[in-house]
């Protein structure tokens, strides 16, 4: 039977639910994301679709906890919780495309969901060890469905090629999963919607390396509120992998200038030394 709760009884219940499940782990601390529909699974009795919105907007709310409490512990592996997307043995191409087709269905963010032509979930290669991450599709991105197809996607298809990788040999991704109407940022409601389709992707992935391209994604990712030009250049600890942020290739095509261009080379040449490791 359908039971109605009150917003805040069902971020309570969330909240005892996730901790009552790191605790019976054995993983107390160690909290992840949200998967998108984990909680409204985790939670008796089964209810039906519509409230799968209701609790996912309510595991947004609960986003500063959780972001507080999955600070990266060093040594510990948080995708250590498993892909439940390859349970029952489906391959990483399939659980990737599963997780796409939730996104072609997905309204939790109505107003990016009213203004999209495509759903534009990330593609690349299914065992990639090197992950790309950006902020949002844009335009071009959303009338093909594809991130990093437009004049970014361009330069970032460069900045792959001068580590001697292709596109086809790395999965590209962003935080969102829809384009913001005139490219606006992302609000953290929408950000807190859609990063659970991403850490199931990266959960099935398990990259070595992350490259979070420009301030949004690093800050998103790494749950701090420092700039970009004080994050990129080193690689930080992410849940088992590295994650090295530098400049969005939208920002070097502003700024075209020979110090920003060598920056982000220097960022890729770390990565491509690490990856060789
Ligand atoms: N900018 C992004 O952040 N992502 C894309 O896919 C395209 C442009």
């Amino acid at each position: 039977m359908t039971s109605e709760r009150t917003p805040e009884e069902t971020v309570e219940r969330l909240a005892r639910s996730l901790r009552l499940r790191l605790q019976d782990d054995g993983r107390a601390g160690r909290v992840a994301v949200p998967r998108a529909g984990a909680a409204a699974q985790s939670m008796q009795p089964a209810r039906p679709a519509p409230s799968h919105a209701r609790e996912h907007r309510a595991a947004g709310a609960l986003r500063e906890e959780l972001a507080a409490a999955a600070q990266p512990v060093e040594g510990q592996d948080l995708f250590d919780f498993g892909a439940p997307d390859l349970e029952g043995g489906a391959s990483r191409q399939d659980a990737l495309k599963r997780i796409a087709d939730e996104v072609a269905q997905c309204t939790l963010c109505q107003e990016l969901a009213d203004s999209r032509t495509h759903t534009v979930p990330g593609q690349g290669d299914p065992n990639a060890r090197l992950v790309f991450v950006g902020e949002g599709p844009g335009e071009e991105e959303d009338r093909q469905g594809l991130a990093f197809v437009g004049r970014a996607g361009q330069l970032l298809t460069k900045m792959i090629e001068s580590i001697n990788l292709t596109r086809d040999q790395v999965f590209i991704a962003n935080i969102l999963k829809c384009r913001p109407p005139g490219n606006r940022t992302p609000t953290p409601d929408e950000i807190a919607n859609c990063l659970p389709y991403l850490m199931r992707q990266l959960e099935i992935l398990r990259p070595k390396i992350l490259c979070a391209l420009g301030g949004v994604a690093a800050q998103v990712l790494l749950q701090t509120r420092d700039g970009i030009t004080r994050l990129r250049g080193r690689f930080h600890p992410y849940r088992g992998a590295l994650l090295m942020p530098t400049f969005h290739p939208a920002y070097l095509l502003r700024n075209y200038t020979k110090d920003a261009r060598q920056k982000v080379y220097d960022d890729l040449l770390k990565v491509q030394a690490e990856l060789k490791k």
